[in-house]
Order: C-alpha cells, then sequence, then structure tokens
C-alpha cells in the first residue's frame, strides 16, 4: 500500500506545547517516574478548581443539554456575553453578532477558515500562542510574525509591524494579556494598532483569554473598546479565568464596523453551522461565570496563590546567572531568555529534552511559540507552591551544570 501521508497544509503548522517532549514526559511517567510538568496552562490538574456555582449549574443544566442548539450559541450565553461587552465597552455588539464555541480554539479557527485564501498574510505576533500560527497556516495563509520587544517589557514593535505589512495583509492578531511573555498593553499601544489597522483596512483579532488574570492591580482595556470604526474580533472564554478549560467553552465578538464584512460573516455563519453547534453543557456554564462575584480576583490579589507562584518563580529565575526575564503582568506563564554566551544553545528541544532527561521537568522550548531564536523557555507557574520551587531548584540545577560543560 502507497505510504499514508499527512496533508501538506500541516507543514508550516507546529504544535509544540504538546509536541514530543510531552510524549517523552508520559512515557517516563509510565515507566514509573514523577515528572513536574510546567508545559501547559491546564488550571484543573493543580489543584485550581472551576467555581463551585458554575460547577452545580452545569449539572442542573445537564438533562436539558442532550441536543442540538443554535451554532451561534445558547441565548443565555450570548446574552451574558453581550453583558460582558457592556463591561468592557465593546459597543454596537448585538446577540448575532456573539459565537459561542468548543474553546477560544476552535473558534480561531472558525474565523482563519472564513476569512483567508491562499497567498492572504495575518500578522501574528512573535512570540505568539502558536495556535494562532497554525490556524492561519491552515487556513491556506501566512503568517507574517511581527516582533515583541522584549527590551520594552514585550511590547509589540509598531515599526516592525508597518514594515510587514504587503497588498495580501488582512488582518492582524493581538494577543493581550500575552501568551507566553505575559505582557499587558497599554491603552496608548492599542491605540497605535489600531491606527495602523485603520490605514491598512486590516481586521483586528484580539485573543483577550487571560483578561482577567492580571497582578499588581493592573487593568486590561479591550482593544475593541478603543474603535468603533475598526472591525474587530474579539475572543475570551472560561478555560483560563474562571479555570474549566475542560469545559471547552469560550466566545467570539464581532465589533466595530461591520458595514463591509457582511461577506465574511456569511462566511463565518457557514462554518458555526458546519459543526452544528459547540458543546452544550459548556454553554450553560457562561452565564454563571460571568455573573456576579469573580473568584479569580482572590487567586491574582496580592498574597494570592497566582501572585506569590509568579513571584516565586521569577525570582529563582532570574537569580539564575544569565537568565534574565520579564515580569509578566497577567496570564501563567513566565518567558524566561538565556544568554547564549552562557548558554549557546543550537537546538532548543534538544535543550529541553536533556532537562527532561536530568532533572525530570517538562517545559516548552522558545521556537514553540514561533520565537527565532533557540534562547526562550516558557515556564508555567501553576503548580503548588513546594512543587514549583523544587521544579525551580532543579531547572537551576540543570543551568548549573549546562554552564560548566
Ligand atoms: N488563546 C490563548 C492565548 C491561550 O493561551 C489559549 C490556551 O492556552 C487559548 C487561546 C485556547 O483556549 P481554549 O481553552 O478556550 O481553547
Amino acid at each position: 500500500m502507497r505510504p499514508v501521508k499527512k496533508s501538506q497544509k500541516l507543514d508550516n503548522v507546529c504544535y509544540e506545547i504538546r509536541g514530543p517532549a510531552l510524549t517523552r514526559a508520559r512515557q517516563m511517567e509510565e515507566d514509573g517516574q514523577r515528572v513536574i510538568k510546567l508545559n501547559i496552562g491546564n488550571l484543573a490538574v493543580f489543584g485550581f478548581e472551576p467555581p463551585e456555582e458554575v460547577v452545580h449549574d452545569v449539572i442542573h443544566n445537564l438533562p436539558a443539554a442532550g441536543g442540538y442548539v443554535d451554532s451561534k450559541g445558547l441565548f443565555s450565553a450570548r446574552k451574558a456575553v453581550m453583558h460582558y461587552c457592556q463591561q468592557k465597552q465593546i459597543h454596537g455588539v448585538t446577540l448575532e453578532d456573539i459565537y459561542i464555541g468548543n474553546g477560544v480554539s476552535e473558534l480561531i479557527l472558525m474565523s482563519m477558515n472564513a476569512l483567508l485564501n491562499n497567498g492572504d498574510e495575518v500578522l501574528v505576533p512573535a512570540p505568539d500562542y502558536p495556535l494562532w500560527t497554525a490556524a492561519v497556516s491552515l487556513s491556506g495563509g501566512t503568517a507574517r510574525h511581527y516582533r515583541c520587544d522584549e527590551q520594552n517589557g514585550w511590547l509589540p514593535d509598531l515599526d516592525d509591524i508597518r514594515a510587514k505589512i504587503t497588498d495580501n495583509t488582512r488582518a492582524i492578531v493581538v494577543i493581550n494579556p500575552n501568551n507566553p511573555t505575559g505582557a499587558l498593553y497599554p491603552d496608548d499601544l492599542l491605540k497605535e494598532i489600531l491606527e495602523i489597522a485603520r490605514q491598512h483596512q486590516l481586521i483586528v483579532y484580539a485573543d483577550e483569554i487571560y483578561d482577567k488574570t492580571l497582578y499588581d492591580g493592573a487593568r486590561h482595556t479591550s482593544i475593541a473598546s478603543l474603535a468603533e470604526d475598526v472591525f474587530c474580533v474579539t475572543f475570551g472564554g472560561l478555560s483560563k479565568n474562571h479555570r474549566a478549560c475542560g469545559y471547552r467553552s469560550g466566545w467570539m465578538i464581532l465589533s466595530g464596523d461591520k458595514r463591509h464584512a457582511g461577506d465574511y460573516i456569511d462566511g463565518l455563519n457557514i462554518v458555526a453551522s458546519m459543526r452544528l453547534c459547540a458543546n452544550v453543557p459548556g454553554q450553560f456554564a457562561i452565564q454563571t461565570a460571568l455573573g456576579g462575584y469573580q473568584s479569580i480576583d482572590e487567586l491574582v490579589a496580592p498574597s494570592g496563590r497566582l501572585t506569590r507562584q509568579r513571584d516565586l518563580a521569577w525570582e529563582m529565575l532570574t537569580a539564575i546567572p544569565g537568565v534574565s526575564c520579564v515580569k509578566p503582568k497577567g496570564a501563567l506563564y513566565l518567558f524566561p531568555r538565556l544568554d547564549p554566551k552562557l548558554y549557546p544553545i543550537a537546538d532548543d528541544q534538544q535543550f529541553i529534552l536533556e532537562l527532561l532527561e536530568e532533572e525530570k521537568v517538562l517545559v516548552v522550548q522558545g521556537t514553540g511559540f514561533n520565537w527565532p531564536q533557540p534562547d526562550h523557555l516558557r515556564v508555567v507557574f501553576l503548580p503548588h507552591i513546594d512543587e514549583l520551587e523544587d521544579a525551580l531548584l532543579r531547572i537551576t540545577r540543570f543551568l548549573d551544570h549546562y554552564r560548566k560543560r
């Protein structure tokens, strides 16, 4: 029989967060070894449970969740997202502009599938949450990476954005708060990005899934709230702020000037109907999760569990010779840099495999986030503080040995 080959559409697609190192970690676990996994932002496995009332609500509604619902989502869920838009001052949004999906992941894929033709380009940050690059590639487009500047707190480099625009550029992706860097963008910068979008007629895709996971009292502005005249597509969901990633529940909001987007919106509706609807039990969680008290606030308070873990991880990493790291203002990750003079890493995938073998700690290599040089790692700071400290001591020991090789 002819070899069965994967589609060439996958040639430029990588998703290293669940890449070969995770496969190796699982093998090691099957062999009875204990691996500390700092590779994925899965809150539930580290004892961060979804809010009790949300779980209760899903259980309560389960008997009514056995059928397909509207492709765009349950009325109650979309109504709750509309209220959320009012809080975030995203104006002019009706129920018809809100789509509920199986997590933001599905909606990212749908939004790119419905938009791109071969040769179309999308501006995507480097580093990025790699699903964005993958979704652009799978949809036949080309991701053009614009640089986020580590020297400037990982804020997007506006000149680089401008330099990467061509006649084929259709859209710009803004991930704020950012995964993997933890950067939170100031309003002035968001306005400048909007000005570029305005000038070049770009759609703004705003991934704001961490908009309530903010430290040090920081506030988040939705880019869509700053521009009623730019077509924006904003993404959010229950996975992070509400610790319910297993519910696979997210939303996508169309806002701004939609007058010229009718054909694209038809496309989105086709793509949404093709998968019938999103997981219904997960949709039932949205209204309760978004209403009233937001329990994430406790976790990100100055003495909250997430803040303490972020601080410990940042302090321990930056105490290692040759390791620097911008302190995250949001999200669940650190993206430290390893000075190439002390750590001349040729292949960062190999490097993290060595760390895994030697110290039984799993992180993700920076190039997995479309960062061009093999000189960064992404470290999740979710384990309980004692386990986190243990993991960071192991990373410290590994890097000490590496420098002395
Ligand atoms: N966007 C960003 C920036 C993320 O970090 C993640 C998950 O880690 C997602 C989207 C996907 O989220 P979901 O669980 O809603 O599919």
